[in-house]
C-alpha cells in the first residue's frame, strides 16, 4: 500500500511526495484508517516509528475537508505534549505535511514572549500543539478558546505522567466539548498508563507495534 492509494487530499499527498514519504510505516498503516473514521485510538509507539505523521496526516485531511465549507478559523485539534522541544517538533511536522493547505498550525510553549503567540491566536489557528503551562494560562485569560476542539491528541503520555502532568490531562477535559475524538500515544504501557488511557478513551482502537 502506497500513500498515493490513500483516500486523502492531493494537497497532502503532494507534500508527502516532496518529503519522500512513499509508503506508510507500520504505525501509520494501522492508525490512519481508524483516525480518518473518527475512532478513538490508543497507540503504543516509540519515537522513530513515524508516529507523528500517523496522526498528522489524517488530522490534516479531516480538517482540510471541513475547511472547504469555510468553517471560521478556530482551534479544532489540540495536541498536548510534555516538553517544549516535542511541541515545536510536532508543530513542524504538521506544518511540513500541511504546507500546501490553508490550515494554520501553532506550537505554543512557555519561556518565550507571549505577544507574538497571542497575535497568531487572534488571526486564527486550526491546530494547536502545546505544553500545558502557557496553554492553561492563555485559556484562563480567555485568549484561547478550546470549545470547538473535537480532536485531542496526547503524545508521549507516559512522559507526561512522569513529569506530573496528570492533573493537566484531566483538567483539559473541562475546556473541551463533551464529545471529542481522543488519540492517546505512549511509548510504554503499564497499569498506570492503562488506567489513564481507559479513563479518557472509550472503545479505543488499540494499536501496538
Ligand atoms: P517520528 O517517529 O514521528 O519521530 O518519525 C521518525 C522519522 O521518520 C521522521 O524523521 C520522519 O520524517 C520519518 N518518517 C515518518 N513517516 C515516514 C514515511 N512514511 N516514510 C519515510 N519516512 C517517514
Amino acid at each position: 500500500m502506497k500513500f498515493e492509494q490513500y483516500n486523502i487530499s492531493p494537497l497532502i499527498k503532494q507534500s508527502l511526495d516532496e518529503l519522500g514519504f512513499r509508503k506508510p510505516t507500520d504505525i501509520q498503516y494501522k492508525a490512519i484508517p481508524s483516525i480518518l473514521k473518527g475512532d478513538d485510538v490508543l497507540a503504543i509507539a516509540q519515537t522513530g516509528t513515524g508516529k507523528t505523521a500517523a496522526f498528522a496526516i489524517p488530522v490534516l485531511h479531516v480538517l482540510l475537508r471541513r475547511d472547504r465549507f469555510n468553517v471560521r478559523k478556530q482551534v479544532k485539534c489540540l495536541v498536548m505534549v510534555p516538553t517544549r522541544e516535542l511541541a515545536l517538533q510536532i508543530a513542524g511536522v504538521f506544518k511540513e505535511i500541511g504546507r500546501h493547505t490553508p490550515l494554520q498550525i501553532l506550537g505554543l510553549v512557555g519561556g518565550v514572549a507571549e505577544e507574538p503567540q497571542i497575535k497568531k491566536l487572534e488571526k486564527g489557528i486550526d491546530i494547536l500543539v502545546a505544553t500545558p503551562g502557557r496553554m492553561f494560562d492563555l485559556c484562563s485569560r480567555g485568549i484561547i478558546d478550546l470549545s470547538r476542539v473535537d480532536i485531542l491528541i496526547l503524545d508521549e503520555a507516559d512522559h507526561m505522567l512522569d513529569l506530573g502532568f496528570i492533573k493537566d490531562i484531566r483538567d483539559i477535559q473541562s475546556y473541551l466539548p463533551a464529545r471529542h475524538q481522543t488519540l492517546f500515544f505512549s511509548a510504554t504501557i503499564d497499569e498506570k498508563i492503562k488506567a489513564l488511557a481507559y479513563s479518557l478513551v472509550r472503545d479505543a482502537i488499540r494499536i501496538q507495534i
